[in-house]
């Protein structure tokens, strides 16, 4: 298996896993998806809410707000030492109090842990109108996108096969698949159509470019041909700002080496391998 990076920056990764199976790198986007715990708001005790939005409306929207989160510091609550109680070492907690008129915005939400902030400082919770208040207490708690999206620490995860563009001898050099390709993949070249430097990988797969050729009167095939590779994989992946999109990235890998290594454990038990 090999990885190769075109993009990795705080937010956003742009790779190729060569060598793996379809369900591999299926193994690994839902891993990223549903696997990496991160913080969210999940208990809201309010005191005063005479905005528009019912409590319970406003307490959903301070839930989806990405919370920075370091996962050395905080742990889900199920295997905190105190039994689901709330502690530092499990709860995150936050004050909010505006008063209107004003647009209330996730920076107003006061952490106690400045390391636990919200992600994004502009994303907008509701407009309070001149004598409208909203003053409450917030507690965010780690959990997986497996159980609410809210959890989740990536907004885009996704993959496509590797393209695989040829152009046989049959290629006059039209031009016309040139013109319909929508992702500037193709170029011409010494009397024939060329993949673009560097563009290969932004091919979508639309095979407008053998439509195209074939509309050109040129027989019953294409001379340009679009297959996938089935063992090479282009992913995608954004973080929601909770933690670096390399973090995600390895806390994935990790969940599937720990529930690889779990399953040889549960096979060695039933085999007696590795036992007395
Ligand atoms: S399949 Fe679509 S994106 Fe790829 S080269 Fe052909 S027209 Fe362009
Ligand atoms: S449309 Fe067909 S013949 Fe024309 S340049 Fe493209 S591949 Fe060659
Ligand atoms: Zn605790």
């Amino acid at each position: 298996m090999e990885i190769a990076f075109s993009r990795l920056d705080e937010r956003v990764a742009r790779f190729t896993i060569s060598g793996v199976s379809t369900s591999f790198a299926n193994m690994l986007r839902r891993a990223m998806v549903s696997e990496v715990p991160t913080l969210a708001i999940e208990d809201v005790r309010i005191y005063d809410n005479t905005s528009v939005l019912f409590d319970e409306m406003l307490a959903h929207r301070l839930g989806l707000i990405p919370l920075r989160t370091d996962l050395d510091q905080y742990r889900p609550r199920s295997e905190c030492t105190c039994e689901g109680e709330g502690c530092p070492a499990c709860t995150a907690i936050y004050t909010l109090s505006v008063e209107g008129p004003a647009t209330v915005y996730s920076s107003d939400l006061i952490p106690q842990d400045p390391d636990a902030a919200p992600a994004e400082a502009e994303i907008p919770i509701i407009e309070l109108d001149t004598d409208q208040k909203i003053v409450l207490e917030a507690h965010a708690v780690v959990s997986t996108g497996k159980e609410h999206a809210k959890w989740q620490a990536v907004t885009a995860c996704g993959y496509k096969n590797y393209p695989i563009i040829t152009v046989d001898e049959k290629c006059d050099g039209c031009g016309m698949c040139i013109d319909e390709c929508p992702r500037d993949v193709l170029e011409a070249g010494q009397g024939k159509v060329r993949v673009n430097r560097g563009r290969q990988e932004f091919c979508s797969l639309c095979r407008l470019c053998e439509r195209a050729c074939l509309a050109g009167g040129i027989g019953t095939e294409p001379a340009i041909h679009i297959d996938a590779d089935e063992n090479r994989f282009i992913f995608v992946v954004e973080s929601d700002g909770s933690m670096p999109i390399r973090e995600i990235i390895e806390r994935a890998l990790q969940y599937i080496q720990k529930r690889s290594d779990d399953l040889v454990d549960v096979m060695n038990e039933i085999t007696g391998e590795g036992t007395e």
